[in-house]
């Protein structure tokens, strides 16, 4: 069955160390061969960039991860397929796997609403407003100050919305989710599990679920085992879990995948990369239909995103 995958970070990777090869580098979880062997159909590369970098430099580095994903993870790979318009995924043929940009924290355009134009331009279509801590738009789930949006955060919100852009919910704090559920056309959650299974600050808690169901948003699983479960080991049916917890609140439709692969440093029992991704497929298909499973691995993504 194929898959659409939310998040992974393997442009930090790529990044940290220009000797690794999008191809087939063993430590990139999301390699191109190992997303082949998974059935990855398309996935989502986050831009990360590093918390302690001074400010001014940050726009730079994402201009650089951008180039690294058109040299390295487009130019190199002829079936790998920039999404451009969201219309794109739908597209896709059956050996291609589309590749699509998103933003994993504000601190990247500063104050500086042009800058975020311009990685639009450049084909970011989802932006994740923090990661654990603070920027100018928001707070993250780490920040002990727990704000929600600014004002400036608000405008951000308002220009995604009118570009047809996702607003990414996942490391934000809690206030600044319900800030964004009043404003978000295209509220997501990349990789975020549910807090009720796992008390982790990076989850949602059920009120938070809801809300993003009720919405049309959208919910990605991660594969992190610290998300899963309390003791930090976890295997398949742990996600699976989570899965069904959702389910229950409401989510059939709007669950989707979001590994966090590239991003994370332990891993779940038989899913260490993405070439194992048919072995949650196939523990999926024990306990739901094939329409409920191809709508957690791809057509819940398909369903939400903007029609252009
Ligand atoms: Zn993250």
């Amino acid at each position: 069955m194929k898959i659409i995958d939310t998040h992974c970070d393997a442009l930090l990777k790529l990044w940290e160390d220009r000797s690794r090869s999008f191809t087939n580098s063993s430590d990139i979880e999301t390699n191109f061969e190992r997303l082949s062997q998974g059935g990855v159909a398309a996935q989502l590369f986050a831009i990360f960039i590093e918390p302690e970098l001074p400010s001014d430099e940050k726009y730079q580095v994402a201009l650089e991860q951008i180039d690294l994903f058109h040299t390295e993870v487009i130019g190199r790979h002829e079936r790998m397929k920039k999404i451009e318009n969201w219309s794109d995924f739908r597209l896709l043929n059956e050996d291609e796997i589309g590749a699509m940009l998103t933003l994993e924290g504000a601190d990247a355009f500063g104050n500086d609403l042009n800058k975020l134009k311009n990685l639009y331009n450049l084909g970011v279509k989802s932006i994740g407003l923090t990661w654990n801590n603070a920027n100018l738009v928001a707070d993250g789930v780490g920040e002990s100050r727990g704000a929600g949006l600014s004002d400036f955060g608000i405008e951000v919100v308002k220009l995604n919305n009118e570009h047809q852009v996702l607003t990414d919910v996942s490391h934000l704090s809690v206030k600044g989710f319900w800030d964004v559920m009043d404003l978000a056309d295209y509220p997501i959650a990349t990789h975020s599990n549910s807090i009720t299974l796992c008390g982790h600050r990076r989850n949602l808690s059920d009120d938070q679920a809801r809300a993003m169901f009720k919405k049309n948003g959208l919910v990605g699983i991660v594969f992190n085992p610290p998300f899963l479960t309390e003791t930090g080991t976890a295997s398949i049916k742990d996600i699976v879990r989570h899965i069904e917890h959702f389910c229950a609140l409401g989510g059939e439709k709007h669950i989707c995948l979001g590994s966090d692969f590239d991003g994370i440093a332990q891993f779940v029992k038989d899913l260490e990369d993405a070439s194992k991704y048919q072995l949650l497929i196939n523990e999926l298909l024990k306990y739901y239909t094939e329409e409920q499973v191809a709508g957690f691995a791809y057509n819940n993504f398909l369903n939400f995103i903007p029609k252009d």
